[in-house]
């Protein structure tokens, strides 16, 4: 388990990019929870910023969507190998927004870059 845990970990961080820090936690479940942590706007001193997202692969998926998403607004000069499945990132971004139209109950902070 710890093993495989720091293999994902540093198999995310090498997706999400040198301005990245990536920590997998076990959530209640004891499935992987992904928070992934921006170390520019830490170091500048600005609003921290981090998505924290459990549930395994799925987590895995929707925290490296965010951290995709604020890279490209707020470090649109920085390069991460995730930046290549921005256009995927868009698609599922759209298609939770359809399901929560449908489910208005659902929690989202997509919108929350
Ligand atoms: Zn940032």
């Amino acid at each position: 388990m710890t093993a495989s845990r720091s293999a994902r970990e540093r198999k995310a961080a090498s997706e999400a990019g040198p301005l990245a820090r990536v920590k997998i936690d076990l959530d209640a479940q004891q499935q992987f929870a992904y928070k992934i942590s921006c170390s520019v706007c830490v170091a500048k001193g600005h609003r921290k910023w981090s998505t924290y997202r459990p549930g395994g692969d799925n987590g895995f998926m929707a925290a490296m969507d965010r951290w995709t998403f604020h890279l490209t607004e707020k470090h649109p000069g920085a390069d991460a190998p995730c930046l290549a499945f921005l256009s995927a990132a868009q698609q599922r971004l759209h298609e939770r927004r359809e399901q929560q139209e449908a489910d208005p109950t659902a929690i989202s902070d997509d919108l929350d870059t």
